[in-house]
């Protein structure tokens, strides 16, 4: 409630450009003066923030800043947003790009990992830089979009490759782009026979919702099959006007899932989980991805232990819906993809019994079928 009403307090003072998602772009927070519109920090936090930004560039749009807790300098909103020292301590294990996207390139703003799918990175911008970004080598360096014969290039791979299904337009963050460049992307990639769906990964709805215009959605709808991917990582975020934009997006007929990431002080433990996901299930968000937190420079502190998210998963499972249980995921280092990662509820297997145990940790035992192997033939079969 008082995020809302701080969001209005804001949204008066600055008129009626505060609820421009164009508005929100050009009036990003990207200086430590900025911030202090927003937050109270000490000489030594400022000090800080200014250290890092010689290594990282920082962005926060004034509508995700208005949720950020004035005083509290352990806001999961704030800790998101605004860099603290921590991030100029590069660990060895840390790497520039953490899942070996690179290696994955055979062509530029392609990265083909998976046999049926590739992503198709069209932006280097975002609305905000997440303190915890995988992708910070590129995003929040330079903004750059990709350019008409570079999307020429991509487009020319896809098409010779009629394996790809699936293609993930991703960043940066490519809801920053106009709709007249985005629609340029999609309708290339929607005018290949193969490529049946469109996936758009975004983190608009959680830092910059205004950007969900009824314009955006038409032109959306004109390139379905469409999905879209979002990124809320506390229930915090899910304030009324970024709700409202989920709802938009599914009314439009665009399903909407969402990825977090597991981050140390804002989401590392049950109840904050279960607040969050039963929260992106009432608002029509069906959570997807829970990311361990990548090995990407300058974000050590952000990580938890991986049986931090074990456990988390395994308090929910069977306590909350399955459809608000995210599947928990590490994505190996060094380009060896999503490993699901969770508790083992099989206890034993073999060929007449598999001994397992429920969420309340009882024992039950379920038979396995007959071995027909060495019984009579199936109907219909011959030699
Ligand atoms: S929106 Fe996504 S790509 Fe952009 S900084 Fe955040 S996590 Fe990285």
């Amino acid at each position: 409630m008082m995020e809302a009403t701080r969001l209005l307090d804001e949204a008066r003072q600055l008129g009626a450009d505060w609820f421009d998602w164009k508005w929100q772009m050009k009036n990003r927070i990207t200086t430590v003066e900025g911030l202090e519109r927003y937050i109270r920090l000490t000489p030594e936090e400022k000090e800080n923030i200014t250290r890092c930004l010689s290594l990282f560039r920082m962005a926060v749009t004034p509508y995700y800043a208005s949720l950020m807790d004035p005083v509290d300098p352990m806001c999961p909103v704030r800790l998101q947003a605004v860099p603290r020292i921590e991030e100029t301590v590069i660990l060895p294990c840390e790497l520039a790009d953490p899942l070996g996207e690179d290696r994955d390139s055979p062509v530029k703003n392609i990265v083909h990992r998976y046999p049926d799918r590739v992503l198709l990175l069209v932006t280097h911008q975002c609305s905000m830089y997440c303190r915890h970004c995988t992708r910070r080598r590129t995003v929040g360096e330079e903004d750059h979009t990709i350019t008409a014969s570079e999307l020429d290039d991509a487009v020319r791979y896809i098409e010779s490759n009629p394996r790809i299904r699936d293609v993930l337009v991703s960043g940066g963050d490519p809801l920053t782009l106009s709709d007249e460049t985005l629609e340029r992307i999609l309708s290339r990639l929607r005018a290949i026979d193969h490529v049946e769906i469109i996936r758009i990964g975004t983190r608009v709805p959680a830092v910059m919702p205004m950007r969900i215009t009824p314009e955006l959605l038409s032109m959306l709808k004109k390139y379905q099959p469409v999905w879209i991917n979002t990124h809320f990582n506390h229930p915090k975020e899910l304030t009324p006007l970024a709700l409202k934009a989920c709802g938009e997006i599914v009314d439009a007929g665009i399903p909407l899932g969402n990825q977090s990431v597991l981050l140390r002080h804002i989401n590392d433990n049950a109840e904050t989980m279960k607040q969050l996901l039963l929260k992106l299930v009432k608002g029509r968000v069906r959570p997807y991805y829970l990311y361990q937190c990548d090995l990407s420079r300058g974000i050590g502190h952000f990580r938890t232990r991986v049986e931090t998210g074990i456990s988390i998963m395994k308090a929910l499972t069977g306590n909350i819906s399955g459809y608000a249980l995210p599947k928990f995921v590490i994505d190996a280092p060094g380009g060896g993809g999503k490993i699901p990662v969770s508790y083992n509820y099989v206890q034993s297997i073999d060929d007449s019994q598999v001994v397992m145990r429920n969420y309340r940790g009882d024992i039950y035992v379920y038979p396995q079928p007959p071995d027909l192997r060495d019984g009579p033939e199936p109907p219909g079969k011959t030699e």
